[in-house]
């Protein structure tokens, strides 16, 4: 599937034998103790490689670890080694990693998603058990649809961000991707809370997450917005969003219509997002310079010829468009008509959210408009690409937690996802409806 970018056999043997040997003895083991957990390569990973699917960070070797995978660690997890990706997460399609593309192990044909693909192949293959990825407009739940596993984003600021390579910090989180919904639950007790090193890392105590999972759903509200069932939307993902709403209402909840007309409106999140984001991009992206981290063009005349030769070998196409994008939404006489307008839909979405989860506990929704497309279909068209993304991004604007938990099979035999959402730190009745949905699939 070409899920993984490197794989550390021996460190991993190593470390699932010492975890025996200390079985053997007696002696307390973590909550992961023995656990395969594989970790998107945009996680530093001390003493490993680090290249964020890209040319210009191929060799770099990161000297420490992230605090998600630090965490992991002490929970005795075994790291398997970093998976494929979109380069610098960029992508919905794990299509634009210099490593090649990942496969959908449903029908290898197809693409896993992005950018977290790697790691949702990983689990759907049955390489991995658990892995971590990240999602800054979606790159969790989407590759987790695509390939029929589960991938939650959690609330910005659930989980630490020092050491995710950053692509857009006002959007980015780390998030689980894992077999199940429990699994899921697991992981993210491990991950989550405060941490001193990311100042947007929350103070705020963690529930165990695996406690409630079987509460069910009895007299919860369930939000469907009609916004979410517009043009574009395959119609069988429709249907498996209205039998998980179906079985919802089973479960005992209770389905409440309303309108989300900015938050559920792709013209909206869409524009807003990729706007933010690729702002943000081209201010963190320019710390590949050349000068500090990894590549290093050769015998430059100038410092601006390294600059300029470094950042066009080293960069993917998709990343300097984004970077060319960000600095001109960012330039003087666009800023206020892209990125301030921007700025300002952000929270018109954040408050659309609010006032739906005045009436509501969770809204349901599609993760894409389309299964899994054939690899190279969207290459060449990036607005298509970014349009797997319409329902996605919102949560990311606003800060909210979300999860993708596999619904239905289409009639080609690809995963169909649908998603929850909920308030900001919602996330164990998140994983409570998403078990209700899991368990009826
Ligand atoms: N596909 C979206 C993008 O390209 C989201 C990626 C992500 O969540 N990292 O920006």
């Amino acid at each position: 599937m070409n899920a993984f970018i490197s794989v550390d056999a021996d460190g991993a043997l190593q470390r699932a034998s010492d975890i025996d040997r200390r079985r053997q003895a007696g002696e307390p083991v973590g909550a992961l103790a023995g656990v395969p957990l594989a970790v998107k390569d945009v996680l530093c990973v001390r003493g490993g490689p680090t290249t964020c699917g890209s040319e210009i960070l191929r060799d770099y070797v990161a000297p420490y670890d992230a605090t998600a995978v630090e965490r992991v660690r002490q929970a005795d997890a075994v790291l398997v080694g970093k998976t494929n990706m979109d380069e610098f997460s960029m992508g919905s399609s794990t299509e634009s990693s210099c490593f090649g593309p990942t496969r959908n192990p449903v029908d290898p044909r197809r693409v896993p998603g992005g950018s977290s693909g790697g790691s949702a192949a990983a689990v759907a293959a049955h390489e991995t058990v658990l892995a971590l990825g990240s999602d800054t407009g979606g790159s969790v739940r989407q590759p987790a649809a695509y390939c029929g596993v589960v991938g939650l984003k959690p609330t910005y600021g659930r989980v630490s961000r020092y050491g995710l390579v950053a692509y857009a910090s006002s959007l980015d989180q780390v998030g689980p991707v894992t077999k199940d919904v429990e699994d899921a639950a697991l992981l993210l007790n491990v991950i989550s809370g405060r941490d001193p090193r990311d100042a947007t890392s929350v103070d705020r105590e963690v529930p165990d997450y695996r406690a409630k999972l079987d509460e069910g759903v009895e007299g919860l509200r369930i939000g469907w917005a009609k916004e979410f069932y517009g043009p574009g939307l395959d119609a069988e993902i429709r249907a498996a969003a209205e039998a998980a709403a179906q079985r919802l209402a089973g479960a005992g909840a209770e389905i409440v219509d309303l309108s989300l007309s900015v938050a559920g409106d792709p013209d909206y999140c869409v524009s807003c997002y990729y706007v933010i984001a690729m702002a943000e991009a081209s201010a963190n992206l320019s710390r590949f310079d050349g000068v500090r981290y990894g590549f290093r063009a050769e015998a430059p005349d100038d410092l601006q010829d390294l600059y300029r030769r470094t950042r066009s070998r080293g960069f993917g196409a998709e990343v300097q468009r984004r970077i060319l994008i960000g600095a001109y939404v960012l330039s003087a006489g666009y800023y206020d008509a892209y990125y301030l307008k921007a700025q300002k839909v952000r929270t018109l979405i954040r408050r659309d959210f609010e006032r739906a989860f005045d009436n509501c506990d969770l809204l349901l929704s599609p993760v894409a408009p389309t299964t899994a497309f054939p690899l190279g279909e969207q290459l060449e068209d990036p607005l298509q690409m970014y349009l797997n993304d319409i329902y996605t991004t919102s949560l990311n604007l606003a800060g909210l937690p979300g999860i993708s938990v596999p619904a239905a099979t289409s009639a080609e035999g690809l995963p169909i996802g649908v998603q929850l959402m909920a308030r900001p730190f919602e996330e164990a009745t998140l994983l409570r409806g998403a078990r209700v949905l899991e368990q009826a699939a």
